[in-house]
């Protein structure tokens, strides 16, 4: 072989293998929420092969967790663990033991039991209980009434009317396990996010990923945008779903203390090492408020927070304060 063949081949290689590594991107809906994949990958069938082993995994822990489709494991618990411990995947149980930390982490703010008062909420038709009715049901709105048996890997409810939904952390769930899907099969950059919950391998091949923090008011616009890598991001917004009625806001998140929607903010963007924690905690803080919110993130090492209080003035926890880059050093805590 020639120098010249060599250098040729060489050339080719290169050349072949630059032709082949991409951004590879899809969206599509899942969990009644926009999936959004971005990686890059040396090779665009690989890409898409990983592409459709997330969204696969998206289906399959919608399945296992939607409170909605009629036979799922949640649905389930629901219709019948008032009466007797109702058998679930030992992956849902882990999930409901992980909410349940997150309760006692925000003194109940996280309450998966919400949904004893929130069930009778539709947001698309304008649809919500009247204030007796929330009044007469909040007793049902306590994370202890759910009881779990680790051996027999059941759910039990301690009240009658009690029901669980996982709608605040369960996106961040399958992000979290997307993400390691995405690892073993050597993906070393990538974005995966369900609705607003986010998490990233990696940067964008020596730049940061530029996420941007939506403006509450304003669709389509952002009021900041934060470089980040190798980081987990949730927002939890009240213009998610919501309707307006009577001079008052509607809207998904419930404060577990009242039965209303929360009210002391208007968004709040957690990050932090896992998906799992932080959409847990952007609904968290959001009945949490700023001063009580701010004050649970600042505890925690390696969680940040962008809050953008009820007047719509943007509040920065000290993490995001320090020079560019620093955050990242700390040490993570998740709630495991
Ligand atoms: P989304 O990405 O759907 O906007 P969020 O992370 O903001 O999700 O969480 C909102 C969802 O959390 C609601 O749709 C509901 O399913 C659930 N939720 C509402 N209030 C609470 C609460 N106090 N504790 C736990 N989960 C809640
Ligand atoms: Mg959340």
């Amino acid at each position: 072989m020639t120098v010249r063949m060599f250098v040729a081949g060489i050339l080719g290689l290169l050349w072949g293998w630059q032709a082949q590594a991409a951004w590879v991107d899809r969206t599509e809906a899942v969990m009644g929420t926009r999936i959004a994949v971005r990686l890059w990958a040396d090779d665009v069938d690989r890409a898409n092969a990983a592409i459709d082993a997330v969204m696969a995994e998206m289906r399959r822990i919608d399945a296992l967790m939607s409170p909605f489709k009629g036979e799922t494991p949640l649905a389930r618990v629901n219709r019948e663990a008032a009466a007797r411990p109702v058998p679930v995947p030992g992956e849902l149980l882990k999930l409901i033991h992980r909410a349940l930390r997150v309760s006692v982490l925000t003194g109940g703010a996280f309450d998966i039991t919400f949904a004893s008062v929130g069930y009778a909420y539709d947001y698309r038709r304008h649809v919500r209980p009247d204030d007796a009715w929330v009044e007469r049901h909040l007793d049902r709105i306590d994370y202890r009434h759910v009881v779990l048996d680790d051996t027999a890997s059941t759910v039990r409810f301690s009240m009658p009317g009690v029901r669980i939904d996982l709608g605040g952390i369960a996106k961040g769930y399958a992000v979290d396990r997307a993400i390691a899907l995405l690892r073993r099969r050597g993906i070393r950059q990538a974005l995966v996010s369900a609705g607003g919950d986010s998490r990233l391998i990696g940067d964008h091949r020596g730049r940061p990923w530029y996420i941007g923090i939506r403006d509450p008011r304003r669709k389509d616009a952002s009021t900041a945008v934060l470089p980040l890598a190798d980081t987990a991001i949730s927002t939890s917004g009240d213009y998610e779903r919501y309707f307006e009625a009577g001079g008052r806001r509607y809207h998904h998140i419930l404060s577990p203390w009242t039965g209303h929607s929360a009210d002391k903010v208007r968004s709040v963007t957690i990050l932090g090492p896992d998906a799992t924690t932080t959409d847990a905690l952007s609904t968290s803080v959001f009945v949490l408020g700023p001063e009580r919110g701010m004050a649970l993130v600042e505890r925690l090492p390696g969680v940040d927070a962008v809050i953008i209080d009820a007047e719509g003035r943007m509040r920065f926890s000290s993490g995001l304060k320090m020079p560019a880059g620093s955050r990242q050093k700390t040490a993570a805590v998740s709630v495991e």
